[in-house]
């Protein structure tokens, strides 16, 4: 199982990083280790003092496939869940500035809290709303007629570097509204408004 990410895919988010916008899908990923499951909490650990939230759908892979055009991408995932792209902001800021890569500041143990997974055939995918609050609070609150990339767009583009195997997850892209996290805080994840996600920072 592996965890693919897409960054920069809503545009509202990009202009709050002040990020460029890209032509094609920026792509990372995370390892294994990353994953957080069952609500279980997340522990903020010591070598970051600005972890930010970042709610995002989450496809699963269901059949394997690589060079996958477009107009089959759909066959390719049959559930969809919710995930947090924890980031580690001012680790990622200081690889931005010397053009590093990510990997420490979107890869560490627990960054990608996942919820269980639900079949996409009930959602419009092309017009899917999902949000997060934070302390109760509606923080993020997005819908995939915002995004750059569709994911059949991004299913295809993947599977032109990978090969696309059962059980890989792709995180999607955040839209606005990514803030920083601290303990006692408590997240709750939204699809349209079934309550997926629900777990505490401590
Ligand atoms: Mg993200």
């Amino acid at each position: 199982m592996r965890i693919f990410a897409i960054g920069r895919n809503y545009a509202e988010h990009i202009a709050e990083l002040k990020n460029e916008r890209p032509d094609e899908p920026v792509i990372f990923t995370k390892p294994d280790t990353a994953l957080l499951r069952n609500n279980e909490p997340f522990y903020y650990p010591d070598f970051t003092k600005d972890i930010h939230h970042e709610v995002e759908i989450v496809l699963k892979v269901c059949k394997e496939g690589k060079y996958i055009q477009e107009k089959f991408a759909h066959k390719y995932f049959d559930e969809i869940g919710l995930g947090i792209d924890f980031t580690a902001r001012d680790l990622q800021q200081k690889a931005k500035e010397k053009g590093l890569p990510w990997a420490i500041a979107k890869g560490f143990n627990g960054s990608a809290p996942v919820s269980d997974f639900v079949p996409k055939a009930t959602f419009d995918m092309g017009d899917l709303g999902f949000s997060l609050k934070v302390n109760g609070e509606l923080k993020q609150e997005g819908n995939t007629r915002m995004m750059l990339f569709s994911f059949d767009f991004i299913i295809s583009y993947l599977s032109r570097f990978f090969t696309l195997r059962t059980g890989d997850l792709i995180f999607t892209g955040t839209p606005k509204g990514v803030g920083p996290v601290t303990p006692g805080d408590r997240l709750e994840g939204f699809l349209e408004d079934k309550k997926l996600l629900d777990f505490e920072i401590r």
